[in-house]
């Protein structure tokens, strides 16, 4: 596999081609190593890969509707779901109390 240079890696980011590629593992180790992000920020990419994001269920990955979603912390930390089932169900998977 041919290596990409940083120019271009830069550019098919900029283009929208490579945006995910910091969600990959290999791509954000690569963006940590070339100095395009820290660690710390790797790290809370990682995170956010787990937890899911806003827009989706954090237990299912379901698209969340504006009407129907629930939002909970957990830890200092804001999650949504797509409904109260999915929260009790993500509260089992972590054991949250
Ligand atoms: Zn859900």
């Amino acid at each position: 596999m041919m290596e990409e240079t940083k120019d271009e890696l830069r550019k098919d980011m900029e283009s929208g081609e490579k945006e995910e590629t910091v969600y990959d593992e290999t791509g954000r180790e690569k963006l940590v190593e070339d100095g395009e992000i820290s660690p710390d920020e790797a790290g809370f990419m990682e995170g956010a890969e787990d937890d899911g994001e806003q827009g989706k269920c954090a237990n299912c990955g379901a698209a969340l509707l504006d009407d129907s979603l629930v939002e909970t912390k957990i830890e200092g930390k804001t999650f949504w779901f797509c409904s109260a089932h999915c929260l009790e169900k993500y509260k089992e998977k972590k054991q949250v109390p």
